[in-house]
C-alpha cells in the first residue's frame, strides 16, 4: 500500500477549486429544483473526472462526491486503480464509476470489470457483450440507453446513440440478459446548428422533454428502470425541469479540460 499522499500548498488550492466548483454547481441545482417544485434529494450529481488525475478524484470524494463519471476505457481503467490505492479501505471508500463515453464492443470485457453503471448502452451487439463479460465476472451492472437527441438523426449519428424509436426493443433485449439491470435512459443535447433557429437553451429543453417521454413509455414494459441521464455544465437546468435523475458535470467543477497527454 502507498502511504496517502502529504497535503502540500498546491494541494489545498486545487482543493479549494474543487470545493468552490461544487459549491457552484451545487447552488445551480438547487434553483433548477426550487424552479421546478422537485426535492434536489432526488438528483445525483454525477461528476465528470475524465482527462483529470486520479488525486482530483480522491480530492473530490474527501469533499463528498460519491459519484464520478469517465468517457474512456483505458483512461477510466488506470484512474480507478490509482483511485482505489489512493483510497484504500478508508470510509467511504472509492466514488461510484460511471461510464458515460462511446464504448466500442472489444472494450466491454474491461468497462464491465470496473463500471458501476453503463449510461452509453446504444445497440444489441454491446448489450451482449456487456452482458457476457458481467456475468462471467459475477458483477452486476446497471445500464442505460443512450438516446440520440438530435433532431437531424443522420447528422448526429456519429455523436452514439440509439433511435428514440428503438429505445423499447433494446430495453426488452437487454430485460432478458444475465449480468445487465436495466435502469434507465441517456441523452446528450444536440449542438446549435446554424438556420435552426432555436438557441441552446431551447435545443436542452426540446431533447431532454423528449428523453423524458421514452423514458415514460418505457417504465410501463420496465417499472425497474429509475435513471433519467441528462444535463452537463451547460444544460443542467433544463435537465433538472424535465425530471433528470443524474447530472453529468464536469467543467463547471474541475475548470478547462486539459489536453490529454
Ligand atoms: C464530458 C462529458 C460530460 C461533461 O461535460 P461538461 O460540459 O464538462 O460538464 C457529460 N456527458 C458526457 C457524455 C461527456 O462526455
Amino acid at each position: 500500500m502507498t502511504a496517502p499522499p502529504q497535503p502540500d500548498a498546491d494541494d489545498d488550492e486545487r482543493t479549494e477549486q474543487l470545493r468552490a466548483g461544487l459549491a457552484g454547481v451545487r447552488t445551480r441545482i438547487e434553483a433548477a429544483c426550487v424552479s421546478a417544485g422537485r426535492d434536489p434529494e432526488e438528483i445525483t450529481l454525477v461528476v465528470v473526472t475524465k482527462f483529470f488525475p486520479a488525486q482530483d478524484v480522491v480530492r473530490l470524494a474527501a469533499l463528498g462526491v460519491t459519484d464520478v463519471g469517465e468517457n474512456r476505457d483505458q483512461e477510466a481503467a488506470q484512474k480507478v486503480a490509482q483511485v482505489a490505492e489512493l483510497i484504500g479501505d478508508r470510509p467511504p471508500g472509492p466514488p461510484r464509476l460511471h461510464f458515460i463515453g462511446q464504448l466500442q464492443t472489444n472494450k466491454a470485457a474491461s468497462v464491465a470489470r470496473y463500471a458501476d453503471l453503463v449510461h452509453s448502452l446504444d445497440r444489441a451487439r454491446l448489450a451482449r457483450a456487456l452482458s457476457k463479460a458481467a456475468d462471467r465476472a459475477g458483477r452486476d451492472l446497471g445500464v442505460l440507453l443512450q438516446l440520440n437527441l438530435d433532431p437531424d438523426e443522420e447528422a448526429a449519428q456519429g455523436r452514439g446513440g440509439l433511435p428514440p424509436g428503438q429505445a423499447g426493443e433494446l430495453a426488452d433485449l437487454v430485460a432478458g440478459l444475465p449480468g445487465l439491470t436495466l435502469r434507465g435512459v441517456m441523452g446528450v443535447a444536440p449542438l446549435p446548428t446554424d438556420g435552426s433557429g432555436a438557441g441552446a437553451a431551447e435545443l436542452a429543453a426540446r431533447a431532454f422533454e423528449r428523453l423524458r417521454a421514452v423514458f415514460d413509455g418505457l417504465r410501463a414494459d420496465h417499472p425497474g428502470a429509475d435513471m433519467i441521464s441528462a444535463g452537463m455544465s451547460g444544460d443542467l437546468e433544463q435537465a433538472v425541469a424535465a425530471g433528470a435523475t443524474h447530472l453529468r458535470v464536469g467543467s463547471a467543477i474541475l475548470g478547462t479540460r486539459p489536453t490529454r497527454g
